[in-house]
């Protein structure tokens, strides 16, 4: 009892949600004697919704699986529709399955699968279900703080310390873009400031769909969002967010019709502000909008074509091109 009490405390003393989860999911191998537990993170909407293992239990070699959630076991399935726990038969190995949904407030975010050599017990199930009634309810509690409330993506209060992790944990390799979308005043005087949200909340999907697996997407104000793309080269950052670009023009915002956005980014240094980086993709940006929206615009490029001058980064330093 004095060790579950412990446990939940730890786990509520955690702010971040990869850590979160990681703590979970050993808490609840250990707790319920399971012989190997598996996590996997909901993606995509629609016909197209994926999963992605996060991880396994004991550790695995190799990389980490993807598959359509159709074509997923059955009770894989069910538990994802029904947000509820499945238990499976046992399979050719004698193992016992066991499925729990990982939810948020509004959706469900992440399958568990557990292998036993026997059924859970019902006190393990019990302890298991109260688990992650209390991730749910502290996961509730970082969004409230942390997430923008009409698209779900975070808020701009989270893209500096974001944006300091980014740069101690990547390879200097990582994008920072701005979006924003292209005469929107528009949409709101024509359609209504209803539809205009409807707009703002498909373009979230719509990025959270073309960037599946990055958790750096932002609405950072209005109807503007920031990308940060870590383990991203120049060309791929451009090749990505252009595809995202396409994908925008390409879509149908329901009364609405045609939306476009322009895009801005640019890479980000060793050392670098989260200001200054910001700064740089906001030039691209504006150049974007100036040479006739709808397109996306690389700072360092513009740079190179004399475009624009190299600014200050964060160092103080000039950068060199
Ligand atoms: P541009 O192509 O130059 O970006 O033109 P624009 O009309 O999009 O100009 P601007 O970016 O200055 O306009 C932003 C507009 O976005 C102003 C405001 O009415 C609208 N807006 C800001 N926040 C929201 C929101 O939460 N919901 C809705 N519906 N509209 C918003
Ligand atoms: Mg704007
Ligand atoms: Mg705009």
């Amino acid at each position: 009892m004095t060790e579950l009490i412990d446990t939940v405390a730890d786990l509520t003393d955690l702010r971040n949600r990869d850590v979160l989860e990681a703590a979970l999911a050993r808490v609840i191998f250990e707790l319920a004697e399971v012989s190997r537990l598996s996590l996997w993170r909901v993606a995509g909407d629609g016909a197209e919704i994926k999963l992605r293992e996060r991880l396994s239990l004991p550790m695995r070699e190799g990389p980490m699986r993807e598959i359509c959630l159709h074509e997923a076991r059955k009770e894989w399935r069910e538990c994802h529709a029904g947000r509820c726990y499945v238990s499976g038969p046992e399979d050719e190995n004698g193992m016992s399955r066991h499925i729990f949904p990982l939810c948020n407030e509004r959706e469900v975010i992440g399958l568990m699968q557990l292998l036993r050599p026997s059924r859970l017990a019902r006190i393990q199930e019990h302890t298991v279900q109260g688990l992650l009634r209390v991730y749910r309810n502290h996961l509730g509690l970082l969004d409230y703080g942390d997430r923008d409330e009409l698209t779900g993506l975070l808020n701009r209060r989270t893209y500096s310390a974001f944006f300091k992790q980014i740069v101690c944990e990547t390879a200097v390799h990582a994008a920072i873009a701005v979006v924003d979308v292209d005469f929107f005043k528009r949409v709101n005087d024509q359609f209504g400031h209803t539809y205009g949200d409807e707009v703002l909340i498909l373009l979230a999907r719509l990025m959270a769909e073309c960037f599946a697996g990055i958790d750096g997407l932002f609405r950072f104000g209005g109807e503007e969002f920031l990308l940060v793309l870590p383990d991203t080269t120049q060309e791929e950052a451009w090749v990505a967010l252009d595809c995202f670009r396409a994908a925008v023009a390409e879509a149908k915002f329901p009364q609405v019709g045609r939306v476009t956005v322009s895009v801005g980014f640019s890479m980000i240094q060793p050392g670098d502000s989260s200001a200054a980086a910001f700064g740089r993709a906001d030039e691209a940006l504006y150049l974007a909008k100036h040479s006739g929206r709808n397109r996306v615009k690389c700072y360092e490029e513009l740079v190179l074509e004399g475009y624009l001058p190299g600014t200050k980064h964060s160092g103080g330093e000039m950068e060199l091109f």
